[in-house]
């Protein structure tokens, strides 16, 4: 375990690093990374490594360009492939202004402001994300989407032919510390899931950071090309980002009170109907492509309805079966194209909201939503999450809660990024409307 500076050190002597990659990610959610040879370590983890900033992706305006990068040590970690010159280690950084203040736009450090919250009201967030993700064919070396296999849910070899690659994921990931609890193959052809143990909210956001690109490495050296697009596929399931989210207080789960309805605390409650206030806001920051809202559609285990249950899947929010110290709530609408630090932040940040106001969540719904008429989900008082991404945005720009929490910066980029996809997809004429109308009108 690595704790401090002269760990660092050591761990670089035992294992004969030769390269130091500093990792951090745009505001999209993208790795990026300065890479220093070993020589530089010295400096590195003293004054940080500066770096030029202005064409970072919603980073800084002109005049500021010049940021430094503060490794975090904790998330030292030895990188398991491209050792031919030399072993090659990573650390997650944050992004700090020359002056030496935090940068606002970091997307550590807006979710680690939200923690910071959470810690004076006495929680600590426990995350548990479950990845989902596509494993295509290459096709003269480029990507299609012809499945690699035709394998469906939790089938098994011969059918599941990436059975090895996935194994080849895993044993990747546990060389970087993850805990791996499961990995299946899910509902699509092609498609899997790998899920690792929860853990705090930092850590997790760096995991998923982490666990995308191990996993597009492993099925590129494979020379099969892994997507974390969330509806590739019409007409099949898309994938999802599933979050179980739990509170601690004094080391105990504060979802859990076996007097109560449903065996889950009345902090539980205030937390979901926090979430569930702002949740068509945070679909901006947790479903931020064009492409997300087409796997949030009837008929593919997604969420539409913006409800929460017991174990019944076809809610927003549910709770899964366990209780006790496993007490928890599942939020279904997050995709893995998300930025894992600000989702993170906005859902923690809505949840302590509604534990501030003692907010009571609507009625828990215990039937299949999606059977029910028009009528019936307007009388109930149901809504839908945002049908496009143009809607979402209109959703976080009224959001004065949450452009508070994630800072103007941020929120006026996620903004500006959101709608510019939004323009640059309005006017593309698709194929779908060749097909529909270019012979009936
Ligand atoms: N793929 C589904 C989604 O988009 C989830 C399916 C599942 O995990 N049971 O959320
Ligand atoms: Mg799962
Ligand atoms: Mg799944
Ligand atoms: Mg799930």
């Amino acid at each position: 375990k690595i704790n401090n500076k002269e760990d660092v050190i050591k761990a670089i002597e035992t294992h004969n690093v030769k390269f130091i990659r500093l990792q951090f990610t745009d505001i999209q959610g993208t790795v990026k990374d300065v890479e220093i040879p070993v020589t530089q370590i010295e400096k590195a983890l003293t004054a940080g490594i500066s770096f030029d900033g202005s064409s970072i992706e919603g980073m800084v305006r002109i005049q500021e360009s010049d940021m430094v990068l503060r490794p975090d040590i904790r998330t030292f970690a030895i990188l398991p492939w491209g050792r031919n010159k030399g072993v090659v280690a990573r650390m997650i950084c944050d992004v700090h202004l020359p002056d030496g203040r935090p940068f606002e736009a970091d997307p550590r450090y807006v979710l680690r402001k939200v923690m910071k919250e959470a810690e004076e009201m006495g929680f600590q967030l426990n995350v548990g994300p479950e990845l989902e993700f596509f494993l295509f064919a290459k096709e003269n070396g480029k990507a299609t989407t012809i499945p690699n296999d035709y394998g469906r849910y939790f089938e098994f070899a011969p059918t599941d032919l990436a059975e090895d690659i996935r194994r080849e994921i895993v044993l990747t990931l546990t060389d970087l510390d993850f805990d791996i609890e499961a990995s299946h193959h899910e509902c699509a052809f092609g498609q899997h899931e790998i899920d690792f143990k929860y853990g705090d909210a930092l850590t997790t956001a760096d995991n998923v950071v982490t666990f995308k690109y191990v996993t597009r490495t492993i099925a590129k050296i494979h020379g099969i090309h892994a997507t974390f697009m969330p509806k590739p596929i019409f007409n099949d399931s898309g994938s999802g980002m599933h979050v179980n989210l739990s509170l601690s207080k004094d080391g105990k789960n504060a979802f859990y009170d076996p007097d109560k309805d449903m065996q889950i605390s009345d902090i539980a409650r205030y937390f979901i109907a926090g979430v569930m206030e702002h949740i068509k806001a945070i679909c901006c920051i947790a479903n931020p492509l064009v492409n997300s809202y087409k796997r949030i559609v009837p008929g593919y285990e997604a969420p539409v309805y913006i409800t929460w249950s017991g174990a019944n899947r076809s809610s927003l929010i549910r709770i899964p079966t366990p209780r006790g110290n496993s007490t928890r709530t599942e939020l279904r609408s997050p995709d893995p194209s998300c930025n894992p630090y600000l989702t993170f932040a906005s859902i923690l940040a809505a949840g302590l909201e509604g534990i501030r106001q003692q907010k009571m969540p609507a009625k828990s719904v215990d039937y299949n939503i999606f059977e029910l008429t028009k009528e019936e989900l307007k009388e109930r008082g149901i809504e839908t999450l945002p049908g496009t991404l143009n809607e979402s945005a209109d959703h976080l720009e009224k959001d004065t809660f949450l452009r508070e929490k994630l800072g103007a910066h941020v929120h006026d980029n996620i903004l500006r990024l959101a709608r510019a996809e939004w323009d640059a997809y309005r006017v593309q004429v698709h194929d779908w409307e060749i097909e529909r109308y270019l012979n009936t009108v």
